[in-house]
């Protein structure tokens, strides 16, 4: 059990209890967390998680909310957003070091303004370093984990300098358990700042005609399997443009689902089953989400790996 008497004697940022997290998602869904918190800076970070596992009180980290489903009954426990705060980026020679809170758009922006090239083709996924490690995100052929040296973090509440050789990625997947990341570095190549420039600008373009940026939605909804697209694979199935209550798969690309303005988690799981089905019928493929859902259960910590 958790008092705010007490969090307030350690922690300066914002805490609400009864947070509707749609207010925090991309998608724009998601019930309340019975506790959710903005840490004002890394010393409230460390101090918020390390009161939390004292009390053996479940709680889980969101970035910017693009990878998630949250349920509609929210999170029971805690929800620290580090999406706002852990935001300081600098470089050193080709190193840059970014906090967790590091926007992509923003990294890779520090990044091309220097000239330094492999980060060019993330610039349009709008989650944080965090979650972008987390998730092993990537876009066009670069990965986030391609030039990173090593990761700050909090494991156990002691703080942790882990190289990148000790931690596994792979599409869309890393090995970190329940640690929470602080920041990472990464050494890049030295590039010509036209040329990175010219194809930050041209894969932007090419997202926007290729996904639907103007609805609410959480990016690629399922992995593609190897060999594969599940676009394509929920096109062939016939369920482009399918809707169920505010949820829709897009018609602009069959991997996105997209919020008409008051889809709930439940009619998002709605689609994701009745493409999961439909697409096993017709090709015997089993599609694994991308997506992380949160407060499918009890436990939000079953909600971080699920
Ligand atoms: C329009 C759109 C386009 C997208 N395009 C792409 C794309 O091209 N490629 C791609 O890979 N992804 C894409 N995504 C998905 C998403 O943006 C990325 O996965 C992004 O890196 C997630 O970052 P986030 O900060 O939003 O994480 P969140 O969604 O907030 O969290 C994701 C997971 O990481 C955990 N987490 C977040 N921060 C931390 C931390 N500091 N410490 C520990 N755990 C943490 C959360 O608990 C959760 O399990 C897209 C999403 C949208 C909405």
């Amino acid at each position: 059990v958790v008092r705010l008497d007490e969090i307030q004697k350690i922690f300066r940022g914002k805490i609400a209890i009864g947070e509707p997290l749609k207010e925090y998602t991309w998608f724009r869904i998601g019930g309340p967390a019975d506790y959710y918190c903005e840490p004002a800076d890394r010393e409230d970070v460390v101090n918020i998680v390390g009161y939390f596992q004292k009390q053996h009180f479940p709680f889980l980290i969101l970035g910017k909310g693009s990878n998630v489903l949250v349920s509609d009954d929210g999170i029971r426990g805690a929800v620290i957003n580090l999406g706002n705060c852990l935001s300081s980026v600098h470089a050193e020679g080709n190193t840059v070091y970014a906090e967790a809170g590091v926007t992509i758009v923003r990294f890779v922006d520090f990044c091309v303004q220097r000239g330094l090239k492999g980060v060019e083709m993330l610039a349009g996924i709008p989650g944080t370093i965090g979650g972008a490690l987390i998730m092993n995100a990537g876009a066009y052929g670069g990965e986030i984990s391609d030039y990173l040296v090593d990761v700050e973090l909090l494991n156990n509440g002691v703080i942790e300098l882990r190289k990148k050789t000790e931690i596994t990625f792979s599409y869309r997947r890393s090995g970190f358990r329940n640690e929470v990341i602080l920041g990472a570095g990464f050494t890049l190549p030295q590039g010509n700042k036209e040329e990175v420039v010219q194809i930050r600008k041209d894969l932007l373009l090419k997202r926007n005609r290729t996904q639907p940026t103007n609805m609410p939605n959480s990016g690629s909804m399922f992995k593609n399997p190897e060999g594969n697209f599940a676009a394509r694979l929920i096109e062939q199935a016939g369920l482009k443009g399918t809707r169920i209550g505010g949820a829709q798969i897009s018609e602009k690309h069959a991997n996105f689902i997209v919020n008409h303005g008051d889809a709930t988690a439940r009619d998002v799981m709605g689609l994701i089953n009745l493409a999961k089905k439909k697409v096993f019928e017709n090709n015997g493929i089993h599609l694994e989400l991308e997506v992380k859902l949160l407060g499918f259960d009890d436990s939000v910590e079953k909600g971080r790996t699920a």
